[in-house]
């Protein structure tokens, strides 16, 4: 019987596969026999030697460099060598280079495994002096992707398979590169590269096609679920932040996928099908993937045609912003308002945010564009000033690369200086997912922000997943908890928990709320009950024009906020049935009681009625279209848990009423036809009781 010790041994003895083992030094300590047959020397002239010995002088200095940094920071290292053997041959070698570490994680040994370069075979047959190799990378470039494509082609069509290519580019990198250099910035690219190949199979192909763009050729079951878990596999691959000299970088990736044979027949109208997706995942924000379609393709073309339109656009004044006020829950008055741009364009009107904002983030033209909004949003404050309207903080909207880029706290300095404006009329508004993209980078950034005494809002909570002990370390004045949460805050008693322990978190650590998306007045009304401290939705105010913001500084909202409920002693009661004239029957029934009454037709309205207004005691019909009265009744129980909830209702439905009664939904059945006494007198029980 071998031991696993000697089949391990085999196993390397016996590879076809060069492999060398080196100490952290680089000194030689073993070589396996084919890598030794392959370089033409003997043992003893290689063993203790360092492997410079088998350098050509024809690989660039910054594969090397690239190399040393990526093994020497303890990562794997994947790339193209030229050799050189004994008898003076070349050869080229893809070398990957492992560093081996001990318990402490010290470097201890670098072990490489060879294979003889099949590019370098095909590049003879393309004509020998192209270029082939990406210096830098040390990966195929895109005519070796074109060439290797090919020639897959030519033996799928026989073989009838399929296979897929992906095309894969980071995010908004001429931002990075002005931020970091472009050394740094090729260090992510070679590091990205790194990952990319570790990600894929061995028989896989990845290439560095261009600046920043990488294509991927996936040979074996090119499924579409396979496809979807390896995008996601990739994006977490390269959104792992990259460490550089003095700090590290974040990046993203917009990947677009197509398919041979469904998408296209030759490598060129593949790689263009992946481009395309690649685009439409770019004009859809960026850091996802998606499929070869032809609503891609016309996406793509779109969002080139607002790349090039978006150029010139602060030049040609074609900009606008909204303002929509922010309202204190307490005094019902403006308190703040949030700046929103538009794009004016000249043929296709305006323009909403959410279709510009991602091309000008990827063509770095956010940069300017956000400082022209402060700008504009400062010089807006100093005219409302000068006509003697009180000054409101005005919240600016912040992307990523913004925050990231550039030196904001600079900027604003100026642009505060030249305007004269305070600090505080500004607040930078800055969403969750951002802030968590990079939390070590955001710490350091809020704080320099905050030094200048501007203003900081923590936007879209709730979406970003951050931790208490993050939120409690990021120094904001407030967050803005999401639309999609306040949406159905009044029906879903789940989401309504999550906003009430938001609030009552964020005021623990003395952060101020606010609540973004606000419809309805029962939505206020329930935050309000949760103490939140201030609202902002098209219910009280639409994003507006400067001109009706003012008018609405002068003159106030035309919707009034109630900033208080009715007296906890009066008794409201509230009679659901989708029937109106049972409604009206027994709205005249009750009408003596000196109840106030509240009246609605079905379960949504009778939950927006409940949000809106303080009620001790509910009467609902049970069968009606949509919401069924138990179903009603047992969201109520979650939502306002003291109410005292009565069901009218036929003898036909006992059981699930049963069942109702007994998991606290319902408090009393009452049968319908009523007898009015007793319905009179079940009432008047059931406010006793709430006393
Ligand atoms: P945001 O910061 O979350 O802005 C709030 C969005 O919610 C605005 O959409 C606003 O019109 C909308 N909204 C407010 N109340 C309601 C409501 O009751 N119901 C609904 N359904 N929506 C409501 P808008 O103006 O389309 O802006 C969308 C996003 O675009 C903003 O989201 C912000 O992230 C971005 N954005 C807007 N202006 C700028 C800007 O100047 N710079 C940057 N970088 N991003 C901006
Ligand atoms: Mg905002």
């Amino acid at each position: 019987m071998t031991s696993i010790d000697e089949l391990f041994h085999l196993m390397v003895e016996r590879n076809t596969a060069g492999m060398v083992l080196t100490d952290r030094n680089g000194v030689i300590l073993y070589i396996n026999p084919r890598q030794l047959e392959a370089s033409g020397y003997t043992l003893d002239e290689v063993i203790g030697k360092n492997p410079r010995i088998f350098r050509a002088g024809e690989t660039a200095p910054e594969v090397y460099a690239a190399m040393w940094s990526a093994i020497l920071s303890g990562h794997n290292w994947h790339g193209e060598l030229t050799n050189r053997r004994k008898n003076g041959e070349l050869c080229h070698e893809l070398v990957h280079i492992a560093p081996i570490h001990d318990d402490e994680g010290n470097i201890t040994h670098f072990f490489a495994i060879k294979e003889e370069n099949v590019y370098a075979g095909l590049s003879h047959l393309l004509g020998g002096n192209l270029a082939t190799i990406d210096p830098l990378t040390g990966l195929p470039n895109r005519a070796m992707m074109v060439a290797e494509i090919q020639s897959l082609l030519q033996a799928t069509e026989k073989a009838d398979e399929a296979f897929a290519l992906m095309c894969l580019d980071l995010d908004a990198f001429h931002a990075l590169n002005d931020r970091v250099g472009n050394l740094a910035a090729d260090e992510v690219l070679s590091r990205i590269a790194v990952r990319l190949r570790e990600a894929v199979r061995q028989s896989d192909a990845v290439a560095r096609t261009g600046g920043n763009e990488f294509v991927l050729l996936l040979r074996s079951d090119p499924s579409e679920a396979m496809l979807e878990e390896l995008s996601r596999r990739l994006i977490t691959a390269i959104d792992t932040p990259v460490p550089l000299q003095g700090g590290h970088v974040t990046v993203t990736a917009s990947i677009g996928i197509a398919r041979y044979p469904l998408d296209g027949s030759d490598a060129e109208s593949l790689l263009h099908c992946t481009q395309s997706a690649m685009s439409a995942a770019k004009s859809s924000g960026g850091d996802c993937v998606r499929f070869y379609t032809p609503s891609a393709e016309a996406q793509a073309h779109a969002f080139a045609d607002l790349t090039s339109a978006l150029r010139d656009v602060i030049a040609r004044h074609e900009l606008r912003l909204l303002y929509q006020p922010r309202i204190n829950l307490k005094s019902g008055k403006i308190s703040g308002l949030e700046a929103l741009v538009r794009w004016q364009h000249p043929t296709e009107g305006l323009i909403e945010p959410g279709r510009f904002i991602p091309v000008a983030e990827e063509t770095g033209l956010i940069v300017s564009l956000s400082e022209w909004v402060i700008g504009a949003v400062l010089a807006q404050q100093s005219r409302w000033r000068a006509d003697g309207l009180a000054i409101l903080p005005v919240g600016v909207n912040l992307s990523l690369r913004h925050f990231r880029s550039g030196d904001l706290p600079s900027v604003l300095t100026r642009l505060l200086a030249t305007t004269g404006m305070p600090p505080e009329c500004l607040e930078l508004e800055i969403s969750e997912g951002t802030m968590m993209r990079d939390p070590s980078q955001a710490f350091i950034m809020v704080d320099r922000i905050k030094a200048l005494g501007v203003r900081l809002a923590l936007d879209d909570f709730g979406t970003g997943l951050s931790s208490l002990s993050y939120l409690s370390r990021l120094n904001v004045d407030s967050i803005k908890i999401d639309k999609t949460f306040v949406r159905d805050i009044t029906t879903n008693p789940v989401n309504a928990s999550i906003v009430a322990a938001i609030i009552a978190m964020a005021h623990k650590l003395d952060r101020r709320v606010v609540a973004v998306g606000v419809e309805s007045e029962g939505q206020a009304m329930q935050l309000r009950r949760h103490e939140c401290d201030e609202i902002q939705g098209f219910y009280y105010a639409k994003p507006s024009p400067p001109e009706e913001i003012a008018t609405l500084l002068v003159h106030g909202l035309s919707q009034q906020v109630r900033t208080e409920d009715a007296p906890s002693t009066e008794q409201t009661l509230l009679l659901v049935d989708d029937e109106p004239n049972i409604l009206n029957a027994l709205k005249r029934l009750l009408h003596r009681e000196g109840y106030r009454i509240l009246l609605a037709t079905d379960g949504a309205t009778a939950l927006e009625v409940l949000a809106a207004h303080r009620v001790q005691v509910i009467v609902s019909d049970h069968r009606m279209p949509g919401m069924s009265g138990i179903e009603l009744l047992s969201r109520v129980r979650d939502l306002y848990p003291h109410t005292r909830r009565i069901i009218l209702s036929g003898y036909s439905d006992i059981s699930l009423l049963t069942d109702a009664i007994n998991r606290g939904a319902v408090w009393k059945f009452i049968s319908k036809p009523w007898e009015d006494d007793a319905l009179k007198a079940e009432i008047r029980h059931a406010f006793a009781l709430r006393e």
